[in-house]
């Protein structure tokens, strides 16, 4: 194919876009077990109309930097090597999408509000600029008029805290916020937190993010899912509006393929009770992410309900320009391919989707990588979602399958203070645990029985599960984990299932070294001690 004759490609990502609150994406239970309806969204429906829609597809990971990889490599987080939050860049034997289009003679731009976070990680590989704001990333494409064109505009406005919209032109608005939502808490005698955890050097938004968390422990997730919709839809009438509307009136951009997408969604994570994040749990509302493709003069048919993966995106993109030969090939199961055959009608086989999340130094026996500077991160959940089942499988962590049949109470109380406990926010649930335990006129088995029970009513019960299938198709809310040690036939599958994604991690690569100077290293370490991950 001619240079001249490759299309333009643009990719928009919406990072933390729910699947379920996308526009044309079909009703999931996670919003109706709540009575919260999906909200109108006219420039993001403006935005995707015309394109083909895949109603079921994962991200790989629910950390940004991880799923940015996959989305630019087609390549599972193992393989291209970026795992957990600021530890390892990209692998320098991979090649990304920006990378591959800029030797066959793209102009490359990227517009992301988190340089910091995707430059030190390799991910802006292969774009010749990096325009600061989407007024600048616009200009370059109109200077561009004549060669074929990527463009890739990464918004980071969904992201807590919510309704704080991202960009220059908007800061003016943060004190009004901040001031609305000490008021907010004021109002229910909440005291107004300590700002913290959070990686943004803007105080401001450490602050609200502080008081967003304390209001959903006071009032519940379900208040803050209704913040999280109240800021989409903010950022829908906001930016988002300007940003399609300035994009509708471009030249070249209806020629062009559009993909928009999520990196991952926000929900239930793990705290002491959930709360709306993305960074510790592999549940559907976070790996669920809404995906869109536009190609032009091609009318999409019924939305495809086969699962993809966002692995899927590089190779479909490349398969688009016809440089699909030009990937890196994928060594393990379940890496991306191109979607185009399926947008053809023709049969695509049926591939599970692989995801994993890695934290920091939990246990340095078994790191998954390791940084210049000694940090280290362990493996915490992998799993593989099929269309009905999700067969999961914990990573080096504190298992309720560690503790030995019959161990005492007090050697209970052991293995769970050492790695449990520690991770518990709220106090008060020790406090509660504590007493019972150590209460020696309650008969051992007894004793034992009653924390089982504890911890089997606890949010935390999930994480503390091993090995567990998920039933979609009965439990969409993955409240049930089943033990497929109960049943031969649930052994057997999940043992396969097991294996796969064993072999997955046999074709690890290691990451590179941070791109960073001594400069990035002191903020990075900043913002690894405001999220608690080191002293
Ligand atoms: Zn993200």
């Amino acid at each position: 194919m001619a240079e001249t004759t490759r299309p333009s490609i643009i990719v928009i990502l919406l990072d933390a876009l729910r699947a379920d609150c996308a526009p044309f994406m079909p009703e999931t239970p996670h919003l109706r077990s709540l009575g919260l309806m999906r909200p109108e969204l006219g420039a993001l429906t403006d935005l995707v109309r015309g394109a083909f829609l895949f109603t079921q597809a994962m991200a790989c990971s629910a950390y940004t930097t991880a799923c940015v990889g996959s989305i630019f490599t087609g390549l599972l987080p193992p393989e291209h090597g970026v795992r957990a939050f600021d530890l390892t860049s990209l692998s320098n034997d991979v090649r990304t999408l920006a990378e591959i289009l800029a030797e066959s003679g793209y102009a490359t731009c990227a517009m992301t509000d988190q340089p910091a976070v995707l430059q030190p990680m390799g991910l802006l590989r292969g774009f010749q600029k990096t325009a600061p704001t989407e007024d600048e990333a616009l200009a370059w494409w109109d200077s561009y008029d004549s060669m074929p064109r990527f463009l890739f505009l990464h918004l980071w406005d969904l992201h807590k805290p919510y309704g704080m919209p991202v960009g220059r032109a908007y800061r003016r608005q943060y004190p009004a916020i901040v001031a609305q939502w000490q008021e907010r808490l004021r109002s229910r005698g909440i005291a107004e937190p300590t700002a913290s955890q959070f990686l943004d050097e803007n105080e401001e938004r450490q602050r609200v993010y502080a008081m967003q968390n304390a209001w959903e422990d006071a009032c519940g997730f379900k208040a803050g899912l209704e913040n999280y919709i109240a800021g989409l839809v903010a950022f829908d009438q906001g930016r988002l509006r300007d940003l399609a509307g300035a994009l509708a009136e471009r030249r070249g951009v209806a020629e062009s393929i559009t993909m928009v997408l999520a990196d991952h969604g926000e929900g239930r994570d793990f705290r002491p009770s959930w709360r709306m994040a993305h960074s510790m749990s592999l549940a559907d509302d976070v790996i669920h992410i809404p995906l869109y493709l536009r190609l032009p003069g091609q009318a999409p048919a019924l939305p495809i309900s086969q699962q993809v993966s966002q692995a899927d995106v590089a190779p479909t993109l490349l398969d688009c320009a016809g440089l699909l030969a030009q990937r890196t090939a994928p060594r393990s199961p379940c890496a991306g391919r191109s979607l185009l055959p399926r947008l053809r009608g023709e049969h695509l086989p049926e591939q599970p989707a692989y995801a994993e999340v890695s934290t920091l130094n939990n246990d340095p026996n078994k790191p998954v990588g390791q940084a210049a500077g000694g940090r280290e991160a362990t493996l915490r959940f992998r799993l593989l979602r099929h269309a009905r089942r999700k067969y999961h499988l914990a990573g080096q962590l504190f298992s309720l399958d560690d503790i030995p049949a019959g161990a005492a109470p007090a050697e209970v109380i052991r293995l769970l203070c050492r790695d449990l406990l520690g991770r518990i926010e709220r106090q008060e649930d020790v406090a509660t645990w504590l007493p019972i335990l150590q209460d020696s006129s309650v008969p051992d088995q007894a004793r034992r029985r009653m924390l089982l029970a504890l911890i089997e009513r606890s949010d935390e019960y999930r994480f503390l599960v091993k090995y567990a299938i998920y039933d979609l198709e009965h439990d969409p809310l993955e409240v049930k984990p089943i033990d497929p040690r109960r049943r031969a036939s649930d052994w057997e599958a999940y043992r396969k299932q097991v294996q796969i994604m064993l072999d997955i991690d046999r074709q690890a690569r290691p990451g590179e070294p941070l791109l960073t100077n001594e400069a990035d290293e002191e903020i990075i370490l900043k913002r690894l001690q405001t999220l608690g991950y080191v002293e």
